[in-house]
């Protein structure tokens, strides 16, 4: 017995070694990614309710690593983070979706997602100035997307970073909420423009009553903190019913559209007048 438990314990050290090195290895392809552009963005339309018009679009991060084949932000943001690499990756990001925003055929707003670290760098505001700047995109389009993480990370200086923001003209969402330490607190300290309903809720409410109540209670706070809601994830028709009578004011979702590489966007509101 005592050597089986050995030998469990050599193939567990085993194990942590193999996932380190796979860590290890993942970094380093990332840090030479921005360089070897590497990187590319996607758009997800969000549509709103009451028009029933294409109102903006989320911007989405692609890493097609020539050895390793796409991978998702879902593996690879978290490492970024870690290792701090998501700081020049987050102002690509930033700086690529206002110049692509510039160019559209219309006033839709842009949301770029801002890490919980890029907060805590003193030099967001400035990034931000300096991407709107250099783009000529109208402040008003751009808006960020945080998660609740940002209020606990950044401590107490993350409603100053926002109210900075804010003063720029940029608008700000609450992003996957409902999910993580939600706090009906920062909803009262800092006036989001949005709240952006984690898809949780939205995909599973067909067999799940309490996530239905969830939505339309989110909903309802919304609109009477002057906020907008949208619902994400919605994949189904009957989805869509569900979050409109629900009351949110937009969605985003599969059942519309895909997230499309900028070159298709033109032709994409060309054929969706009215979604
Ligand atoms: P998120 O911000 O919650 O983005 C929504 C995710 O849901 C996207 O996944 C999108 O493609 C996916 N999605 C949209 N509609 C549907 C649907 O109807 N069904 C399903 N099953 N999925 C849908 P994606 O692009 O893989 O991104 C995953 C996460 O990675 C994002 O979640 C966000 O947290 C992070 N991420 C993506 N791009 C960036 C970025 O530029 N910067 C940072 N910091 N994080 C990013
Ligand atoms: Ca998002
Ligand atoms: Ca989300
Ligand atoms: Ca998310």
């Amino acid at each position: 017995a005592k050597q089986e438990r050995y030998a469990g314990y050599r193939v567990f050290e085993s194990a942590m070694d193999e996932s380190m090195r796979a860590r290890r290895a993942l970094e380093t392809d990332l840090r030479r990614a921005l360089a070897l552009r590497e990187f590319s963005l996607v758009y997800q339309p969000q549509v709103n309710l009451q028009s029933r018009r294409v109102a903006g679009f989320e911007a989405l991060l692609r890493w097609r690593c020539p050895r390793r084949g796409p991978v998702s932000p879902l593996d690879f943001i978290p490492i970024a983070e870690e290792t701090g690499i998501i700081g020049p990756i987050g102002e690509w990001v930033l700086r690529t979706a206002c110049r692509d925003a510039a160019s559209w055929p219309g006033d839709y707003t842009v949301a770029v997602n801002i890490s919980a670290i890029q907060f805590t760098n003193r030099s967001l505001v400035a990034t931000v100035v300096s991407a709107i700047a250099d783009s000529g995109l109208d402040p008003r389009r751009l808006e960020l997307e945080i998660t609740e993480s940002v209020m606990l990370d950044a401590r107490g200086n993350a409603l100053a970073v926002l109210q900075q923001l804010r003063g720029l003209g940029v608008r700000v969402s609450l992003d996957d909420f409902g999910t993580g330490y939600s706090s009906l607190g920062y909803l009262r300290s800092f006036p989001f423009d949005k709240i952006k309903i984690d898809q949780s809720f939205v995909r599973e409410a067909s067999d799940d009553r309490g996530n239905r109540a969830i939505v339309r209670a989110i909903a309802s706070l919304g609109a009477s903190l002057g906020m907008a809601t949208v619902a994400e994830g919605v994949e189904t028709e009957d989805q869509l019913a569900r979050v409109a009578a629900d009351g949110c004011t937009d969605v985003q979702g599969y059942l519309i559209s895909r997230p499309i590489p900028p070159g298709e966007i033109e032709h994409f509101l060309a054929e969706s007048r009215n979604v």
